[in-house]
């Protein structure tokens, strides 16, 4: 019997076209595969720039740095999320501020919000956790009436939408991410889009070094501009092959999203009457909206991480991909060591991601391996019920 892996990119030959050809081109970096993916996903978050990184985690520190995040400020965050969220507020010079979630979306709880606000908080940095949406528009709204920006990790969520939003039009800018387990993938990437001009022109200087925007057009007036820097910048530039790829993969992105809907709905239909688990909570009427990153179950709160982590290892002895999204940030040794964060500090998030358990999830997973997959599950958990008597 064959693995079945936590997550699995959809590579076609499509794919592998778009691929070659940009080698065949021989244009590898700066060119018009770059540009058109941009547009394509700037469209579909209804925003006027992309503009197209080497990852998500660049993406995010880039827009710190143009919002003019630096030492001294604050930026309030998630603690349950992927580390990169807050990793690139210390990667600007800034410090994390975290606020607990909402134990049903599993976002930032934004009625917790306004008072970690202080004089220092520079920025916002909300997260839509599994690429749920939910409370992103309350979010944008306080961020709005303390006149702090509102910045959207979108890494999860291309594709969704909230109160007929797209993810990604919520903030002052927003990134993606399309590493491979994301909805779509670049290998490695990342898209940051905003409707500000300042802002976007900014992100591309520093993505290339803090070269003039146009340093490449080869406009006579500019000559020079190629060695010509600006401000201080980085090499966080998307290649050709990764943006080629990314264009193949934005054609295919609503056929991807119906299909992760798909495998979600057969998941819930077949874990919803097992006892001591809990389900993705997904408002009625609003399925449509999700952009389905990953299947995140839990158990319920008679269960702590003990348990949680023996189901996970049994799941995977039986070849299943399984895992613990998310450990939570606070927790990890070196913001212990920075913050002195401890067991306690924000206890939704603690007893949630103690209990989290990831299914493997991917656009062209069968039913045999769904059920296959439920099944070990609630052996796995039948086994701790029993251990407990
Ligand atoms: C994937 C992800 C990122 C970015 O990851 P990269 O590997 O740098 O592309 C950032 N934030 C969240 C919440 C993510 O899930």
């Amino acid at each position: 019997m064959s693995e079945i892996p936590l997550s699995c990119p959809d590579i076609t030959e499509a794919d592998i076209q778009a691929v070659t050809s940009v080698l065949r081109s021989g244009r590898l970096s700066i060119g018009p595969c770059q540009e058109k993916f941009e547009q394509l996903v700037a469209e579909r978050a209804g925003r006027t720039h992309g503009v197209a990184v080497s990852s998500g985690t660049t993406g995010l520190h880039l827009v710190l740095l143009s919002l003019g995040v630096g030492p001294g400020d604050e930026v309030i965050t998630t603690p349950f999320s992927f580390v990169a969220s807050a990793n690139c507020i210390l990667m600007a010079g800034a410090k994390p501020v975290f606020v607990d979630i909402d134990p049903v979306s599993l976002n930032l709880d934004p009625t917790k919000l306004e008072a970690a606000i202080t004089d220092k908080t520079k920025a916002i940095l909300a997260v839509e956790v599994f690429g749920n949406p939910k409370h992103m528009d309350r979010i944008a709204q306080i961020a709005g009436a303390h006149e702090i920006p509102l910045i959207e990790d979108s890494c999860e969520g291309l594709g969704g939408m909230h109160k007929g939003r797209p993810i990604g039009s919520f903030g002052r800018a927003a990134v993606f991410g399309f590493y491979p387990n994301k909805q779509i993938t670049t290998g490695e990437g990342g898209m940051i889009v905003t409707d500000d001009d300042r802002l976007a022109d900014l992100c591309r200087s520093m993505r290339n070094q803090g070269r003039p925007v146009d340093a490449h057009t080869g406009d006579a007036s500019k000559a020079g501009a190629w060695l010509a820097h600006e401000r201080m910048g980085y090499n966080y530039r998307m290649s050709e092959i990764a943006a080629a790829l990314g264009c193949a993969q934005m054609q295919r992105l609503d056929r991807f999203l119906q299909a992760r809907r798909n495998v979600a709905g057969i998941y819930m239909r077949r874990l919803m009457d097992f006892d001591d688990l809990i389900l993705p909570n997904v408002q009625p009427g609003t399925e449509e909206d999700m952009s389905w990153f990953v299947f995140v179950v839990r158990l319920s709160d008679q269960y702590g991480h003990t348990e949680r982590d023996r189901i996970i290892t049994g799941m995977r002895r039986h070849e299943i991909g399984a895992s613990n999204y998310f450990p939570c940030i606070h927790l990890q040794p070196f913001y212990r060591e920075l913050y002195g964060h401890k067991k306690g500090d924000f206890p939704v998030s603690e007893s949630i991601s103690e209990r989290t358990i990831a299914l493997p999830f991917f656009n062209h997973m069968d039913d045999t391996q769904n059920e296959l997959v439920c099944h070990t599950l609630k052996v796995m958990i039948q086994r701790e019920q029993l251990l407990k008597r």
